[in-house]
This record gives C-alpha cells, structure tokens and sequence, in this order.
C-alpha cells in the first residue's frame, strides 16, 4: 500500500499482475519462467489465488515465498476463510511474514469444487470482514490489506447498496486497497467507483481487467458471478468466436480501451487477471505505451539452488 500510495502521489500510472497455482509440477517451472519475464514489465505488485477451501494452499504458499523472498518481487497472497479450520489461516499468515510476504488479500471464499454453499468451520469465520479484523489484531500493521469489490454487487447479495456497505465495513475494519471483480462494462465500473467513494470509502480501488483469452473461456469465467457482458461485445464476437486468436486480439483492444477510459478519469492503476499467460498482458502494456522494461528495474536475482531444482 505504500507503494501504491507513492505512484498514486506522484500520479504515476501502475499495474499489477494476478497468477494462480497450477496443477502440475511442470506448470509451476512454467510460471517461475514467465513470473521471471512479466517481472521486466514493471508490475507493482505480483498476487497469487488462494483455492477455494485451502485446496492447493501450501502450493500458493510455495509460490508466494519463492516469488518474494528468491526474486523480490512485491508479492500478494490470496487467503480465503470460509470451508477450513482457523488454524489453516494461522498457517498460512505465519508461513507469509516468514518469507518477508507483507500483502494479504482477505477474501471470504467461494464454496470449493463439488459444494453448492461456503460453511464458516466451528470456531472459524464468516465473511472476509472477520478476516480483515483478526489479521489486524493478530499482526497490527505488518501486513497491508486487499479486499475483493464487486462492481455489479456480490452474487449472494440482492441489494447492491447493502453489498457496499460490506466494502466499506472491511474497509472500515482495516483493509488498504479494494481490488475488484472482472468486469466488461467500463462505465459501471466508474460508477461503481462513484458509489464508493459517496458513502466515504476513500482508498485505492483497483479495477480488476480480464484480457479475453477465447469465446467459451469468457462464457465460463462470467458464469461464476453471473457477470454483464454489454450487447454489443457479444456481437462483435459473434463474427470471430471460432478464431481464437482473433478473440485474443480483441480481449486485448478491449482492455486497452477500458484503461484508456480509466486513465481519463483519473484512475492511475490497473490490476491484470492474466491467467498465468504472457501475451496478452504485454501487448497490452505495449498498446498504451508501456513497453520498455521500467529503468529502475534491476535484474532478478539468479538463485542457483532454485534453478538447479527447477531443471
Ligand atoms: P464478503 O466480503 O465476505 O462478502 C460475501 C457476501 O456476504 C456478499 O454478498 C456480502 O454482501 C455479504 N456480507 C458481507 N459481510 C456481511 C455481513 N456482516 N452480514 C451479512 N452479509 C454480509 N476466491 C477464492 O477462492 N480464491 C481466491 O484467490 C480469490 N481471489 C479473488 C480475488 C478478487 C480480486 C476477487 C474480486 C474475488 C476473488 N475470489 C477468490 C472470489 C471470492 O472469494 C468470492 O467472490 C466470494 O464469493 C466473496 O468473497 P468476498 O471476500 O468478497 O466476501
């Protein structure tokens, strides 16, 4: 957050890049390799998804350290706390500060794979306000704190004025930085802002930008929160939707110009869901000018053991 809080100052423009843990041993050396590359386009920070329930926990715990602690990288970890016992949060929060990890993102969870419905565990917590509160009395300010917004209000929630009022309770009960929920109409995320910022929710408030990657990944991914997609997006893709590579080139445009729209309204930061995939995330950064590497950027640091145990 200082970090964040120092581009903001400087009216800096800033991004960041969002990863999840993949399934394979092999996947993993993949995502060191690309974490190593995307690192020279400048992100602020790097995150790392949290499976629902803790399922893959100690692989996110895995990459966070190596991501903070081998390469330096300023790095987020996901940390959901509904469907697993406290203690696994203890653990998870413990193994963060260990490795010099000093983000959370506090996130309620969404049930895991196989379940209709989130449990709060006996002794446990019930929404990612909970969360925010006992990460804040269990460590003061040592970590910075993300919370999730939802532009078109939370699934669960019919009232999206009472699901604003959630955001800001975790605000309120001590989180840095809302980033959101993908989303694919632009000016409801700026109204959205709006409406933050109306009932006195005053921090940073990174929109989350999902580059489309293929026509049935969109359809799947807007099925989880039932996400808007406008009219005409579905009919510009209705020409090209059997060409993946053409839906790629528009997710891409796409992106482009809702950062351009942003950047007009003063939003200086951006947070990309890049799907532990590369190209889309540089041609963006390239489109709007940022492609040269950041000139203060200095080489990661080479780690024999960690390449000796990557080969
Ligand atoms: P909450 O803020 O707890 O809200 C959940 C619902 O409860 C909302 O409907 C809200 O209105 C309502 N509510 C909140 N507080 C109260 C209260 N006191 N009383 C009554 N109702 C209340 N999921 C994962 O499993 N792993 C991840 O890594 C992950 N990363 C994410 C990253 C981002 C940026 C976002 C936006 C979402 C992510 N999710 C992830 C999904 C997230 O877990 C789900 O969206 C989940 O359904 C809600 O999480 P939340 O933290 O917003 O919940």
């Amino acid at each position: 957050i200082d970090k964040i809080k120092k581009a903001e100052e400087e009216g800096r423009v800033y991004w960041s890049f969002e990863y999840f843990p993949p399934k394979t041993q092999q996947g993993v050396v993949n995502l060191y390799d690309r974490m190593e590359r995307m690192y020279r386009y400048g992100p602020e920070f790097i995150d790392v998804t949290w499976g629902a329930g803790g399922v893959s926990a100690d692989l996110t715990s895995e990459i966070v350290s190596t991501a903070q602690s081998v390469y330096g990288l300023e790095t987020m970890m996901h940390l959901t706390c509904t469907n697993m016992p406290r203690e696994q949060v203890d653990t998870a929060l413990k193994l963060a500060k260990e490795c010099g990890c000093q983000n959370i993102l506090a996130l309620r969870g969404d049930p895991p794979r196989g379940q209709d419905t989130w449990e709060s565990c006996e002794g446990g917590f019930q929404y990612a306000e909970d969360l925010v509160k006992y990460i804040r009395e269990q460590y003061g300010d040592y970590f910075g704190i993300a919370v999730a917004g939802h532009p078109e209000g939370h699934i669960d929630n019919p009232s999206k004025e009472d699901d604003l009022m959630h955001l800001k309770a975790k605000v309120d009960a001590g989180a840095d930085l809302i980033v959101t929920q993908l989303f694919f109409d632009i000016e409801m995320f700026l109204d959205f802002v709006k409406r933050c910022r109306d009932i006195g929710i005053t921090c940073p408030i990174l929109p989350g930008i999902l580059p489309i990657q293929n026509y049935n990944g969109l359809k799947r991914v807007i099925s989880f929160n039932n996400n808007y997609v406008p009219q005409k997006i579905w009919d510009d893709l209705e020409a090209i939707k059997e060409d993946d590579a053409a839906v790629k080139d528009y997710g891409i445009e796409l992106a482009v110009s809702f950062i351009k729209r942003m950047l007009e309204e003063g939003i200086k930061g951006f947070h990309i869901y890049t799907f532990n995939l590369e190209r889309s995330t540089r041609l963006i950064l390239e489109k709007l000018g940022y492609s040269a590497p950041k000139e203060n950027i200095k080489p990661l640091p080479w780690n024999p053991s960690l390449h000796a145990k990557r080969t």
